[in-house]
Parts: structure tokens; C-alpha cells; sequence
């Protein structure tokens, strides 16, 4: 981890809760320096540097590199957060934080970055249903099903994490690339599609006024 941090207070506290927390962790405390570095898997961002703007930071760290971006920062305007998430970070954290939030959030990138990387979970298996992430095939009992691709980026953000209940606000975050400030309704017209194809209405369980999960089952074989 890289803590991008021209504050040396805060940055110690970052560094030793991280290491705390096993993770390996260094920093920088300034924006050109941050750019030099070799690519860490998670870079803690603050915007206020002395060199250049955190955000210039972010847009070129996005560009070169694959690291999941944490702009950690005083600024807490809506702009300021729509900017950032823009230009690719991957979470907004406003300062003062808690120490276990920032640490959330770093596991919530991790696992995304996992899903995107090809990491390990690259075949969600759940039921009856198996999700290729690499070659974004579905079938359900073996038969291939297709999807578009926002179907199939509602369906990975289930199957992802089955059971758990996933907020129609958090679906609309991951599936439209994008942080969504709109109505949450254009979901129901791809969840609908993707029922459908899926043939089986019940897979996709609706927790009315909360979200979606899959429904829980065990794993069958293919036969
Ligand atoms: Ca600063």
C-alpha cells in the first residue's frame, strides 16, 4: 500500500495501521514522488499535496497503473467527490475517518480488484448457475445463456457474493461503470431481461425497499 500523504502526522498513523493490519505500507508526501513509484495494489490518496493536485495524481496513477485508488481527504464538497470517482478513483473517504472504515474499504477494492484482475474467483459457481468473469459466458445446468453486457454486469455483482443482500443503489454503482446519482429504476428493466433468460424467477430473490441477492442454495453438479 502507498500513503500519499504530505501531512508526516497523519501519514505515520496511516502507515503503522496498516502495517498493523498486515499489510505492507510506505509513503510519499509528494504527488511526483507517488507517480515514480513502482505500482502498489492500493494507493491511499490525499488531494491537498504540495507538488501537484491529488486529483492529477489520481487521473495519471489511473492511467499507468491497475492500483485501487482511496482519495482520503479534508475535501468533502460533492464536487469534489464526483471529480475524484471521475478521474478513477475507486472510493472517496472524507478526514476525520476511523481506522476500521479506511480498512473496510480497503478490503471492499481488494476484492473488486480480484474480480477484475482475474484473481482467484474467476468462475462464480452458485446452484445451478456458473459465471465465467473471464470469458463473461453464462450458463445455467450447463446450457449457455446470453446476456447483454449490463445484464451480465448485474448478475457478476450477485453472484459475487450470494446470499448477501446487494442495495439497488450499490447494483446501479458497479453495473453502470459509473457512480449513479439517478434513479435506481432503470434497474428493474435489466434485472426483468436478465430473470427472464435466466428461466428460473426465483434465483434472483427481490427484498422489497432493500435490494437483490441470489437465493441461497447449494452447488449442484453438472450433469
Ligand atoms: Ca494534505
Amino acid at each position: 500500500m502507498l500513503v500519499v500523504e504530505d501531512d508526516p502526522g497523519i501519514a505515520t498513523q496511516l502507515v503503522r495501521g496498516l502495517e498493523r493490519a498486515g499489510y505492507a505500507a510506505d509513503s510519499v508526501a509528494m504527488g511526483a514522488e507517488a507517480l515514480r513509484r513502482p505500482p502498489s495494489d492500493v494507493v491511499l490518496l490525499d488531494l491537498g499535496l504540495p507538488d501537484v493536485d491529488g486529483i492529477d495524481v489520481c487521473r495519471r496513477l489511473r492511467a499507468d497503473s491497475d492500483a485501487a485508488i482511496i482519495v482520503v481527504t479534508a475535501r468533502g464538497e460533492e464536487a469534489d467527490r464526483v471529480l475524484a470517482l471521475d478521474e478513477g478513483a475507486d472510493d472517496y473517504l472524507v478526514k476525520p475517518f476511523g481506522l476500521a472504515e479506511l480498512l473496510a474499504r480497503i478490503r471492499a477494492v481488494l476484492r473488486r480488484g480480484q474480480r477484475a484482475g482475474g484473481g482467484p474467483a474467476e468462475v462464480l459457481r452458485h446452484g445451478p448457475l456458473c459465471v465465467d468473469l473471464r470469458t463473461r459466458k453464462v450458463t445455467i445446468s450447463g446450457g449457455e445463456v446470453a446476456l447483454t453486457p449490463k445484464e451480465f454486469a448485474i448478475l457478476e455483482c450477485l453472484a459475487t457474493d450470494p446470499g448477501r443482500l446487494i442495495s439497488r443503489q450499490e447494483i446501479v454503482e458497479r453495473a453502470w461503470d459509473e457512480h449513479w446519482y439517478g434513479p435506481t429504476k432503470v434497474l428493474d428493466v435489466h434485472l426483468a431481461a436478465l430473470r427472464r433468460k435466466l428461466g428460473d424467477p426465483t434465483l434472483i430473490e427481490t427484498v422489497y425497499g432493500h435490494g437483490f441477492r441470489l437465493a441461497d442454495r447449494p452447488t449442484q453438479d453438472a450433469d
